[in-house]
């Protein structure tokens, strides 16, 4: 962007602003506003906090289409998995913690694992959060000013509701190919202050679909079953704290979220759903914590707004010559993005080329 500040100059003169500049720019009413900025899930930040190019960006893609893989995600995971192992001299390992990352002359050297097997390599990329290579690295070989970059804070956290149901069409309750967004109240500033502070709300802000009229794969649900999910943005302080003091407060708060966000839908969109429920599965920010190493449960790395998506944010370069950030915390969050900037690093690095389209990919 730098380099070619003419060509985009839109989009660094509006860097600095959120959302609701805009629109208070523009005096529109809050309903309006709402109706603008209703896909906030996608973010998981209200207008007044999130980046005006990050809401741009995102929604000016989406109208072009939203894109869910044919086979679930579980399907493309397993195929990525394969195609490492079929070339020559790879493999991957699963459930295996990289403990430290060890430096020589200035440069990375080897990773050790948690039960004590060392790799070297030439280079290295480092897919986790990138704040957390500061301990696996030890933060005295991290210059200050990157130390201080590092330590950005983290974003939201949701609390995930994943209902199996048996002899139910959601279609004929108005559901399909589409995300739901159910808001409680018309002021999304509002929505998320409530939603954010320190109590389970009666009737939750979340987002909702169903991925079983998306595609069909047994994996997601058996034959006659639907699979329905709900995320709802939720403080993760809340559910440490109350797991800390005591773990059957714990779980009782987890059910009673989950409970909730179940009445709103039942009671708005789809009578008598109780009934049907076979199967749930509750994911807090602690699930999330757990699972895939999300510090704090965090969804996106950082929070959308101005202050963490501008020109000094995180890229691939650490301090390192021979360690590369990929993943969220260093270029945007998404699925696809991540696997895009991902592809122009690799191309960066090898000189193949991925993409067929030479303008895609990353000016060298
Ligand atoms: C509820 C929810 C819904 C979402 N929906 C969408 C969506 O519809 N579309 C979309 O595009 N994006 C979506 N996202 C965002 C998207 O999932 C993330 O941006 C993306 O998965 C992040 O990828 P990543 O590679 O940066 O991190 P991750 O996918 O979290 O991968 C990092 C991996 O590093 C591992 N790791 C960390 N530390 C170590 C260590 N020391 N040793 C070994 N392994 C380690 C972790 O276990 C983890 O597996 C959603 C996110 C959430 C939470």
């Amino acid at each position: 962007m730098l380099a070619h500040p003419a060509r985009y100059s839109h989009i660094i003169r509006y860097l600095k602003w959120t959302l609701e500049e805009l629109f208070n720019v523009l005096e529109f009413p809050v309903e309006l506003r709402l109706i603008l900025a209703g896909q906030s899930a996608i973010f998981w930040a209200p207008p007044r906090e999130l980046s005006l190019v990050v809401q741009a960006g995102g929604v000016g893609s989406y109208n072009q289409g939203a894109y869910y893989p044919a086979q679930s995600f579980k399907h493309v995971m397993q195929s990525l998995l394969r195609k490492i192992k079929e070339q020559p001299g790879c493999r991957s390992m699963l459930s295996t913690q990289i403990t430290r990352i060890e430096l020589a002359h200035g440069r990375a050297q080897s990773v050790t694992t948690a039960n004590g097997q060392r790799f070297t390599a030439e280079c290295f990329l480092f897919d986790g959060d990138a704040q957390l290579s500061l301990n696996l690295i030890g933060e005295e070989h991290f210059p200050q000013a990157f130390q201080q970059k590092l330590r950005y804070e983290y974003g939201t956290s949701v609390l995930s509701v994943y209902l199996g149901l048996k002899d139910i069409d959601l279609r004929r309750h108005g559901f399909g190919e589409y995300n739901l967004f159910w808001h409680p109240k018309v002021d999304l500033n509002e929505v998320y202050a409530d939603q954010l502070s320190d109590h389970i709300p009666d009737r939750p802000y979340f987002f909702c679909n169903a991925p079983t009229l998306r595609t069909h794969d047994a994996a997601l649900a058996p034959a006659g079953c639907d699979q329905l999910v709900m995320v709802a943005p939720c403080r993760y302080d809340f559910f440490r704290r109350l797991r800390e003091q005591n773990e059957d407060d714990y779980q009782r708060a987890k059910q009673k979220y989950a409970d909730n966000i179940i009445g709103v839908l039942e009671s708005e969109f789809i009578p008598g759903l109780s009934k049907h429920i076979v199967e749930k599965v509750i994911g807090s920010p602690l699930t999330n914590e757990f699972y895939v190493w999300a510090p704090q449960g965090n969804c996106y790395s950082t929070p959308m707004s101005p202050r963490h998506v501008n020109l000094q944010r995180l890229n691939y370069k650490s301090p390192f010559p021979n360690l590369y950030y990929v993943g969220a915390s260093s270029c945007l969050p998404g699925f696809a993005t991540i696997i895009h900037f991902a592809c122009m690093l690799y191309e960066k690095l090898t000189g193949d080329s991925v993409y067929c389209d030479p303008g895609a990919a990353l000016e060298r």
